[in-house]
């Protein structure tokens, strides 16, 4: 299971985190303070090695991962299968621009294409990039395809959405974090209320060119739409010409226990955002996958990247798929998934508001008289669990899809002694 170097259990209480006491995690972050911009405010634990689910920082002491880098991580720390394809690859050739083909170009887009069931697919490297590439790609497809005129295409998108951080993307948040202070705003986008059809409804015009939505609102905690929402917004954008694209950047993937989350209503969206665990938490990889009569709107010259679709990538991203073929991952996030929401429907009343849970995927409201979401992931982190919060009062739990039942429950039972106020 672990690997702390200590020597000792990390899940024995007996080691309260003094944070005066570790030398190395103490000069580790005053470097990384000081000498970086302040765009995070990462919790104090410098890591230093990594396997599977666990963690161990420059003290050597272990820490259970349950964020997963954001789902980045669904396979796990350095997974054999993910490690070999990357080794391999290192050694053959890692780059050679998109000026020319290499060996596992085809391969990785014709695999993943598969797993998708699309035509085609366009790799890229952040989610956010593979997001802009799809707005890019809609619009496009609103003139030469739709008709629309000129420079006058929409896109509408979700309240509470969370699609990355250039500029563009940023424009059209409603997170006031994100947003202020970065304008002027890229023109074009409509934001409708996540979950409402009517609202959707009444925003589609003639101009509506693509409706950008994340099947599940990680970010915005894990905030699963109603039942049957996937497939009215599905309905919608058929009878309207419009282009569902769905950003499963972080839902996808194995994640909720199905492949794409979209799977959990059948719905197949026109355009599949990708990246997070593509990368197989390697390297980053993104992609967007679409029919022809989509992504074959770009001609040459019209899109690109230097370090997209780059053989090191696709080598690792082609592993990811063949992982994910199996279907072994969904079935267990399936599976934990389960055990993960009895325990956490348990902490309803005692210092939880509210949980959300897809697959092994939880957003957990924790009551403000048990303090902020942050108070909270300090306190795991002092009994050695690494969690996230976001938007304050929420905590996010994402653990690799690869932990094991024993190490999930022992998580899960750190958190139920922190939200009682053990
Ligand atoms: C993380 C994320 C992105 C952005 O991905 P980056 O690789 O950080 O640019 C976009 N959409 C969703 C839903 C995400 O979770």
């Amino acid at each position: 299971m672990t690997t702390d170097l200590t020597g000792k259990d990390p899940r024995s209480q007996d080691q309260p985190l003094d944070p005066t006491a570790p030398l190395h995690t103490h000069e580790q972050m005053e470097l990384a303070e000081s000498r970086t911009a302040h765009n995070y405010h990462p919790l104090p634990v410098v890591v230093a090695h990594a396997e599977g689910a666990w963690m161990t920082d420059v003290d050597g002491r272990a820490f259970l991962d349950m964020l997963a880098g954001y789902s980045a991580l669904n396979f796990g720390h350095g997974h054999p299968a993910l490690l070999q394809a990357a080794h391999e690859q290192l050694d053959k050739v890692t780059l050679t621009s998109r000026a020319f083909v290499h060996d596992q170009f085809g391969a990785f887009c014709s695999e993943l294409g598969d797993l998708t069931g699309k035509d085609m697919v366009l790799p890229m490297n952040s989610g956010a990039e593979a997001v802009e590439t799809a707005l890019k790609v809609a619009r496009k497809w609103g003139y030469e395809v739709k008709g629309v005129p000129d420079d006058t295409a929409e896109i509408v998108v979700m309240s509470g959405n969370f699609h990355g951080r250039t500029s563009t993307i940023v424009g059209f948040s409603d997170d006031a974090a994100a947003r202020n202070g970065f304008g002027p705003f890229a023109p074009g986008f409509v934001t409708v209320e996540y979950g409402d059809l009517d609202a959707l409804r009444a925003a589609i015009t003639d101009r509506t060119v693509a409706v950008l939505l994340e099947p599940i609102q990680g970010e915005g905690g894990v905030l699963i739409p109603p039942d049957g929402y996937l497939r009215g917004v599905r309905e919608i954008c058929d009878a309207h010409q419009v282009l569902m694209v769905a950003d499963e950047i972080q839902a996808g993937l194995g994640r909720t226990g199905r492949t794409f989350a979209c799977d959990h209503e059948d719905v197949v969206p026109d355009v599949y955002i990708l990246g997070k665990a593509l990368g197989g938490g390697i390297v980053p990889v993104s992609a967007v996958a679409a029919d022809k009569n989509v992504l074959g709107v770009l001609r040459p010259g019209q899109h690109g990247s230097t370090f997209g679709g780059n053989p090191l990538a696709c080598a690792v991203g082609r592993e990811v798929v063949s992982m994910l073929a199996t279907g072994d991952f969904q079935q267990r996030a399936t599976a934990l998934g389960e055990i993960m929401r009895d325990r956490l429907e348990k902490l309803i009343g005692n210092g939880v508001l509210a949980v959300r849970v897809r697959g092994l995927w939880a957003g957990i409201d924790i009551d403000p008289k048990v303090g902020s979401g942050r108070d909270v992931c300090e306190a795991l982190m002092a009994r050695r669990v690494l969690a996230k919060d976001t938007h304050g009062s929420t905590i996010r739990l994402a653990p690799p899809l690869v932990i094991s039942e024993e190490d999930l429950l022992w998580g899960l039972d750190q958190l139920a002694e922190v939200v009682a106020g053990a």
